[in-house]
């Protein structure tokens, strides 16, 4: 059986990833977004199990001593990593797994499994974060300024990346991920 393809998709807070995901998600069939633990509290309408496994630390620090993780990295106070047996189940079954992580996870991975094709969603411009975070008006003042310095650093590590997808347009975004995903996987030849 053919085995899918590991994908690492990071961008900054705030650079609209989540909307590019839903739209990769319902567009291509085959794909399956891992489900991440984290230590940070639900959002308004994030729900156990969905969005993440909202975890204690407690929790966190006792998979992390199983082994349990492909990657885990501190994100603005709190934790965040992927369980491992999921992932490879998938990748298993021929599914292409797709990981929504930030740069020290994306680092780690890309030692791990150096199979994997990695993608940067940039913004168009800082400005741009900036004005979509404040908006956004999930995050106090403070955790907003703490997510633009992390950005600014995350968008010096942009050309470690295999690619770099400018989110302009959310349709025109979306079509240039999934076409990476094709062509990455017909020059692999791994059956869609
Ligand atoms: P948020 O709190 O906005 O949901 O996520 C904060 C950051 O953590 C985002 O950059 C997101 O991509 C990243 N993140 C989410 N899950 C994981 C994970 O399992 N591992 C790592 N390393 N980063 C993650």
């Amino acid at each position: 059986m053919n085995k899918g393809l590991l994908i690492v998709y990071t961008g900054a807070s705030g650079v609209g990833k989540g909307t590019i995901m839903k739209e990769l998600l319902r567009k291509n069939p085959n794909l399956r977004l891992s489900v991440s633990a984290t230590t940070r509290a639900p959002r308004e309408g994030e729900v156990d199990g969905r969005e993440y496994y909202f975890v204690s630390r407690e929790k966190f620090d006792r998979m992390i001593a199983e082994d349990g993780f492909l990657e885990h990295a501190e994100y603005v106070g709190n934790k965040y990593g992927t369980p491992k047996e999921a992932v490879f189940r998938m990748l298993d079954e021929g599914l292409d797994v797709i990981l929504e992580i930030e740069v020290k996870g994306f680092l780690q991975i890309k030692k791990a499994c150096p199979d994997c094709v990695t993608i940067f969603i940039a913004p168009p411009s800082f400005e741009v974060l900036e004005a979509r975070l404040k908006g956004r008006g999930t995050e106090t003042d403070e955790v907003i300024e703490k997510r633009l310095k992390t950005a600014r650093e995350e968008l010096q590590s942009q050309n470690l990346f295999d690619y770099i997808v400018i989110n302009d347009d959310v349709d025109r975004a979306t079509d240039e991920v999934l076409s990476i995903i094709s062509d990455t996987k017909n020059e692999r030849n791994i059956k869609e």
